[in-house]
């Protein structure tokens, strides 16, 4: 356990999920919890990614074998 950093002027201090870095979450901060636009972007990026990608239906993958169409 780590205890909770803090800025000199109260802000609480969390770690960037993007870079890890140190990343001031407070209203100052508009990427919270991220420590940049840059991170904040690729974390977006990445999760729009993962998202597209998810097919809304599974595929009829486990059909049973000798459909009689393809026979
Ligand atoms: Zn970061």
């Amino acid at each position: 356990m780590v205890a909770s950093k803090k800025t000199p002027s109260g802000e609480r201090i969390v770690r960037c999920p993007a870079c890890g870095k140190d990343s001031v979450y407070a209203p100052s901060n508009p990427y919270r919890p991220f420590c940049s636009a840059r991170c904040k972007g690729i974390d977006l990026g990445a999760w729009a990614n993962e998202e597209f990608r998810m097919p809304v239906e599974a595929p009829p993958e486990d059909e049973p074998f000798g459909d009689p169409k393809i026979q």
